[in-house]
């Protein structure tokens, strides 16, 4: 980051409300269908035909609203925006404007200062201004085939035209391209967590637009925006910004003026690129949808979305850290997907030991799910399963390492964890008498290591220890075998 130079960020996100039926018409949104399989009238844009609102997505837009903690107008209005475009042929898109679904709302994140890989340190909280959250249409698509100049085709695929989306519009107030990778994850988190979207960024049903400029620290005014496109991961973003942040500070420091404009990121080449100049401001005529009603939300209505929702996030956090007595990192971690949470609760509950639980999730599970490329949800080993396995090693049955080669043994087989240490009979030796044996028979056996040991090189205690370990091929109870050498070289 350049010196005397701040910069400010705001970020426009289009989220896919994931209803099965359009916004206006009953057509269906699934994905990689036929093009123009699923289109009627209404989303072809034929003259006469009529929109009806999909009640779906009023409660969808609800979720959304209320997982980011923002309050909803009883009274809200559809408008026009009027653009040409060959994906859009009605010739306007049904959005609102001037009285949107959600207004002036606040949002607080968590967010950290990162280093160069990305990893993170001092988590602090950060309020975001919402500026609006609206409802409205998504366009079709054009779909290019071919090389361009020599057999290059373009078809028009209307098969989107008419998903609902959730258009999520921040004020001005991020500092850092961090600040907004904390903040896109928190949304899409927020998203996932109550079904309002899959919030996929790579699929598409999340997209994400960021606007940047710069300004000399100090100075009141803000500098001409530029406006990023393209970006398909959240890490995209984030790199995106930082690269336009650079060329920025470049331009103004060399003496040049900034246009305001589009820009796309090319991921490859690492750069942004001029889309298309937004020098004259854009003339959308807005005014109000003639075929729609006002649409009015009753409190009655998001009462009942509100008590149909899951516990959000941020209270379930809280929860794990009252409750379980975990830490902010690691409850944070474990309410980072709703599956993951589901999954350790019932961890929890099954362990009797819910901070142990919360370790072998971290440690191992993850790392076990992550190279099967599996998730929480689909992971091959249950909550009920690994909750039985951290009890076996609470209860002194295995030990801590034994525990892990049957945590792998359990994602290979799927077979139980009493079911391996049976099978492998695996038993944490944790009888004294049996124990004072085996140490009897090592220090039988070292008379020479005892001796030395005996005029004070108190550093061979671990070359006993490891002994009897070994002569127990590693069943042994590493605590008892301490405590029991402790007492015997005594
Ligand atoms: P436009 O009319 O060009 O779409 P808006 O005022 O609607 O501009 O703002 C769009 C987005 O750009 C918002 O997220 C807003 O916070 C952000 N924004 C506005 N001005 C700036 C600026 N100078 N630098 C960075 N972001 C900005
Ligand atoms: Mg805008
Ligand atoms: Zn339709």
């Amino acid at each position: 980051m350049s010196n005397g130079w701040e910069t400010i960020i705001g970020l426009e996100i289009h989220a896919q409300l994931n209803t099965e039926a359009k916004i206006f018409c009953g057509c269906s949104t699934r994905f990689g269908d036929e093009p123009n399989a699923n289109t009627c009238p209404v989303c072809l844009g034929l003259p006469g035909a009529l929109p009806v609102l999909n009640r779906r997505v009023i409660e969808l837009g609800a979720r959304a609203a209320l997982s980011l903690g923002l309050q909803i107008n009883k009274q809200s209005i559809f408008s026009r925006k009027n653009y040409f475009y060959p994906d859009l042929p009605k010739g306007y898109q049904i959005s609102q404007f001037d009285k949107p679904f959600s207004a002036n709302g606040e949002l607080e994140i968590m967010t950290a200062l990162r280093d160069e890989a990305g990893h993170p340190s001092e988590w602090r909280i950060k309020k975001v201004g919402i500026t609006r959250l609206h409802l409205e249409e998504d366009a079709g698509k054009n779909v290019h085939e071919g090389l361009p100049e020599v057999n290059r085709f373009s078809y028009i695929d209307l098969n989107r035209a008419g998903t609902p989306l959730a258009e999520i519009v921040t004020e001005p107030d991020f500092r850092t391209s961090w600040e907004a990778y904390d903040y896109v994850n928190h949304v899409r988190r927020a998203l996932q967590w109550v079904g309002a979207s899959e919030a996929d960024m790579e699929k598409g049903n999340l997209r994400c637009e960021a606007n940047v400029s710069v300004r000399r620290t100090g100075d009141e005014k803000f500098g001409t925006k530029v406006e990023l496109k393209n970006l398909n991961s959240v890490r995209f973003m984030q790199r995106a910004i930082e690269f336009e942040v650079e060329r920025q500070i470049g331009v103004l420091e060399s003496g040049g003026r900034l246009q305001q404009e589009t820009r796309l990121w090319d991921e490859r080449a690492a750069e942004t690129r001029v889309m298309r100049s937004k020098e004259e401001a854009h003339d959308y005529r807005y005014f109000p949808e003639p075929d729609l009603p006002p649409l009015i939300v009753s409190d009655e209505f998001i009462a009942r979305v509100s008590a149909a929702m899951p516990e959000l996030p941020e209270a379930r956090r809280r929860r794990f850290m009252d409750q379980y007595g975990l830490p902010f990192t690691d409850a944070s971690q474990l309410t980072s997907e709703r599956t993951l949470a589901d999954y350790y609760e019932q961890a929890a509950a099954a362990s009797g030991n819910p901070r142990a639980a919360a370790n072998w999730i971290r440690s191992e599970l993850l790392r076990e799910l992550e190279t099967s490329g599996a998730t929480a949800g689909d992971s091959p080993v249950s909550a009920a399963d690994l909750g039985a396995l951290v009890r076996l090693i609470d209860e002194g049955k295995i030990s801590g390492k034994q525990g892990k080669g049957v945590l792998v043994k359990m994602f290979q087989s799927g077979k139980s964890a009493a079911a391996i240490v049976a099978e492998k009979g695996l038993v944490q030796l944790s009888d004294t008498a049996e124990i004072d044996a085996l140490i009897d028979q090592v220090l039988a056996g070292n008379p020479q290591q005892l001796s030395v040991y005996r005029e004070g090189k108190e550093t061979l205690f671990g070359f006993f220890v490891g002994q009897v370990m070994k002569s127990s091929q590693g069943k042994a109870n590493p605590k008892v075998v301490n405590e029991r050498l402790k007492e015997k070289l005594s």
